[in-house]
């Protein structure tokens, strides 16, 4: 007799579960559909600002990025997809400092995990939101990110005689 009961009861779980999917499904038959026309609507497209698409150097107005080449954003990417060169320059006062020469990133094999963003210590990196990143090749999206000429170093403020 007990088993009899557990087979309806059962039978009313399964119906029960089936007319809840089928509410779901019929919601969304009946929501209105909205198809993006990408590319003819390239020009009204939002992308949303956090969306992570690009690794790009911070630059500001006279076009200076604040990477000190410390390495610790190459470091820190879990598949290698940062490499950086880095070259010695010498300084006004005669002494040599070192100072990134190319920063090399893979868009190919980045996670877009941010840990290269959110370890920086200068804050000098940033995702950028440009989604079309499409390319023939895998070596088109090896990209320079210090791809601007690089304005001269300020010169540094005369130091104070002694006695002055
Ligand atoms: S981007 Fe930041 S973490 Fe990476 S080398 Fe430059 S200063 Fe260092
Ligand atoms: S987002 Fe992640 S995978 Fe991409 S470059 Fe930065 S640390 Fe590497």
């Amino acid at each position: 007799m007990s088993s009899i009961k557990e087979y309806f009861s059962s039978v009313g779980k399964g119906i029960k579960s089936l007319v809840q999917g089928m509410e779901v499904t019929g919601k969304e038959f009946v929501t209105p559909k909205i198809t993006e026309q990408y590319p003819e609507n390239r020009a009204t497209l939002e992308i949303p600002e956090r969306f992570r698409a690009e690794l790009t150097l911070k630059y500001d107005a006279e076009g200076r990025h604040k990477c000190i080449a410390c390495g610790i954003c190459q470091m820190n990417c879990p598949n290698g997809t940062i490499k950086l060169e880095t070259k010695m320059v010498d300084l006004p006062d005669g002494k040599k400092k070192r100072k990134l020469d190319k920063y090399l990133y893979d868009l190919g094999s980045c996670t877009f995990c941010m840990l290269c963003v959110t370890t920086c210590p200068q804050d000098a990196l940033e995702f950028s939101n440009d989604f079309e990143q499409a390319t023939f090749t895998r070596e088109a999206l090896v990209k320079q990110l210090n791809y601007r000429p690089e304005p001269a170093d300020p010169t540094p403020a005369p130091k104070p005689e002694a006695g002055a």
